[in-house]
């Protein structure tokens, strides 16, 4: 199996892998594109249904990532997930979505989990917000004394999706009783679908600001690095390949260079439209990065 060594002043980068055939495949997947960290679902993301993970495929995965040296893995929830629903069934299923993502990312051993949050819908703002806060202390009251902390991501901003900036999420996380569990994931394709100019390391410090602010960037986990096939603040979340979006050459290049994302795992979420793609994309980003 191929492992690219990582030259020690370069950042840390990763893919979301497919977990097709058990999350220790995942694994080997991230080792031969030459990954130093990755993302995986623990479930089909489209279907409520969580099927059994069994403790061999634990020890599996575990044996993997020991063999392998990839670090840190990141679980990514579910797509069906809205904590702000106005329908209990909807909200109740979330909430035992993000724990159960929870519950299995710690016996997996790995350090996060990423989720969205949802849509406001017909709420106002602050109902939203507090039904998110009040979701995530039941998500975490059935997930506590688990370890991998809960990244909260930001989003495009379509409708009334929660999350186009920091300064939401952090309230949200302000309010909730298990606030010591809570980080963020920022996403530099929802950035700038969201109408957040994130070109130049200026925007990306405004971006973050709230985090360093009423948090501390030490909240700050994880990158989700990927360019935008729409333009700046389209709230339409379409992902493209680095550098040949609305991000572009120079915009990827500053997420690489920004200092404090710098020290964080990139995890690409780039389209993989054809062979190669993933490891097309992941050059490119470690030619930025230099
Ligand atoms: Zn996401
Ligand atoms: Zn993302």
């Amino acid at each position: 199996m191929r492992r690219a060594r990582r030259s020690s002043d370069l950042p840390k980068f990763g893919y979301h892998v497919s977990a097709q055939g058990g999350p220790a495949l995942a694994v080997r997947r991230a080792a031969e594109l030459g990954l130093d960290c990755m993302q995986l679902f623990t479930t089909s993301p489209r279907t409520w249904g969580f099927g059994e993970l069994s403790d061999e495929a634990v020890a599996e995965f575990r044996a993997a990532r020991a063999e392998f040296g990839i670090a840190p893995a990141v679980v990514h929830t579910i797509y069906l997930i809205n904590l702000a629903s106005e329908d209990e069934e909807i909200r109740s299923r979330g909430i035992h979505a993000i724990s159960e993502d929870l519950l299995r990312a710690d016996r997996l051993g790995c350090e996060y989990v990423v989720t969205h949050l949802g849509s406001a819908r017909n709420l106002p703002d602050w109902q939203a917000r507090r039904k998110c806060a009040l979701g995530l202390n039941r998500v975490l009251r059935r997930a506590e004394g688990t370890s991998p902390m809960l990244l909260l991501e930001n989003s495009a901003g379509g409708g009334r999706v929660i999350g186009r900036d920091f300064a939401e999420l952090v309230r949200i996380a302000l309010d909730c009783r298990y606030t010591d569990r809570i980080g963020f994931c920022v996403d530099s394709a929802h950035s700038l679908q969201a109408g957040h100019d994130v070109r130049t390391v200026a925007g990306i410090d405004a971006l973050i600001a709230p985090i360093a602010d009423d948090m501390g960037l030490e909240r700050l986990r994880v990158v989700h690095l990927n360019d935008s096939r729409t333009a700046m603040g389209s709230n339409h979340d379409r992902h493209e390949h680095l550098g040949m979006g609305a991000l572009g050459r120079d915009g990827v290049r500053a997420w690489l260079h920004h200092p404090a994302l710098r020290r964080l795992p990139y995890i690409l979420e780039t389209p993989i439209e054809g062979e190669g793609d993933d490891a097309r994309n992941l050059r490119r980003a470690r030619q930025l990065a230099r």
